[in-house]
């Protein structure tokens, strides 16, 4: 497998740009190998500049649950971007779209489109401000929502490798007001509702932690922070970027049978265009401008491109519901596969298509037992399994995302991987 071109592509992208990349986990900084440049991707298999082809386990960090370029969806985008490219007017795609949401989503009762996920957890938490007066709100260590100002506290992904978890040029203005507790951990969030009574706008909180790898929500932790926020008339919010559509159609809040006052989407939500979204209790978005006095706005917020790749992909997931238990499936032979080869030297965290492989003996259950991990460890078994043909996240700390195009024999050959790696231990 040569990398010649990936080499060079790479080289003179770093004149151009920071560490050569426009999001730094691409740079591959944790893992010490040369980032692939990618020039297609189909299905399951993503193609690098050198030729080779991959079976894709970061499916675009989410997005591509039917898989790379969805028949679908990808004439869907076709024949909307032959109609312009962007109106700055309402369409009838984005009710369409708002609508399928609302059906399979039912705490979402009106939303408002964006065009990322940081941009639908900015927007969610600034309606949360708004309508309890309130301006605290707490968050979970390891738990990403985005890369604004606010939230980069204690944030996972990039962030757990890059050796700057708080952001430098983050004004302590920007995050005074951001509290910090551990998933999974009620003591921790009560401790902070009884230090800041009647102060607390929003509880906000990844459903599923997939940012730090994936760690599930313990028995009733959803449901306790159902109830504290409740009881102390804090909102809850769902960030629902990476589980939404995928832990169930109507994502986590199905899933756990747990309904947040807002959600916040993305990823999946655009089918592999710019798209993300917030909404929830219409009393809440009734707050937003021009219908309240909460301003949110975009240029190209709701793009009919964007949004006719969203309908395809949620026309799709919705008209196939035998979709979920097909990904499960396959999902939970590969964790079993992992757990086989690896035993008590890793910790496989699987749930829906979501899934990790964590190099502590630890189980894994909330950030320090995530972060217990052996990170040289996890690049070396990231190495060797590029180089079998398996792509996969360049850190410890990102999902495994399984779509629907994966095939048995994608399966079968990443297990022979994982087995031929175990003997290498
Ligand atoms: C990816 C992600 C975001 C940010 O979405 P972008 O589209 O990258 O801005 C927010 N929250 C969660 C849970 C995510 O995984």
């Amino acid at each position: 497998m040569t990398e010649t071109k990936s080499s060079a592509l790479f080289k003179e992208a770093q004149a151009y740009m920071p560490g050569g990349v426009n999001s730094p986990v691409r740079a591959y900084g944790s893992v010490n190998r040369i980032p692939r440049f990618i020039t297609a991707a189909s299905g399951s298999h993503i193609t690098d500049a050198d030729g080779n082809s991959y079976i894709d386990y970061v499916c675009t960090w989410g997005p591509a649950l039917l898989g790379h370029a969805a028949p679908a969806v990808v004439q869907a985008v076709q024949e909307a971007a032959s109609r312009g490219l962007s109106y700055g007017a309402p369409t009838e795609g984005e009710v369409r779209l708002a609508r399928l949401v609302t059906e399979l989503m039912p705490p979402v009762e009106m939303l408002r489109l964006v065009s990322s996920g940081t941009e639908a957890v900015m927007s969610a938490i600034r309606v949360a401000r708004g309508f309890t007066r309130r301006n605290k709100i707490i968050k979970f260590k390891g738990c990403y929502h985005g890369h604004s100002d606010g939230l980069l506290v204690k944030a996972g992904s990039a962030a757990l490798t890059t050796a700057v978890p708080d952001s430098a040029g983050v004004p302590q203005g920007c995050t005074k007001d951001t509290l910090v507790a551990l998933y999974n951990d009620e003591e921790s969030v009560q401790r902070l509702f009884e230090a800041n009574r009647g102060e607390i706008a929003a509880v906000i909180v990844e459903p599923v932690a997939a940012n730090m790898g994936v760690v599930l929500p313990a028995d009733g932790f959803l449901a306790f922070l159902r109830d504290i926020t409740q009881k102390n008339g804090a909102l809850l919010i769902f960030d629902e970027v990476i589980t939404g559509f995928r832990l169930a159609p109507g994502g986590a809040s199905e899933r756990f049978g747990v309904k947040p006052d807002l959600v916040t989407l993305g990823k999946i939500i655009g089918g592999g265009l710019p798209v993300g979204a917030y909404g929830g209790r219409r009393d809440i978005m009734q707050l937003v401008s021009p219908l309240g006095p909460v301003y949110q706005a975009g240029t190209l917020s709701g793009n009919p491109v964007s949004v006719a790749a969203g309908i395809a992909t949620l026309e799709t997931l919705a008209s196939h519901p035998e979709l979920y238990a097909e990904l499960e499936a396959k999902t939970s032979r590969l964790a079993a596969s992992y757990r086989a080869a690896f035993g008590r030297r890793a910790q496989v965290n699987q749930i829906a298509s979501l899934m990790s492989v964590f190099w502590t003996d630890r189980p894994v259950t909330d950030y320090e037992s995530a972060v217990s991990s052996d990170t040289g460890r996890y690049a070396d078994y990231f190495s060797f399994m590029l180089d079998r043909g398996i792509y996969l996240a360049p850190s410890q700390f990102e999902a495994m995302f399984v779509s629907a195009a994966h095939t048995e024999s994608d399966i079968e050959q990443t297990e022979q991987a994982v087995a031929a790696y175990a003997k290498t231990l």
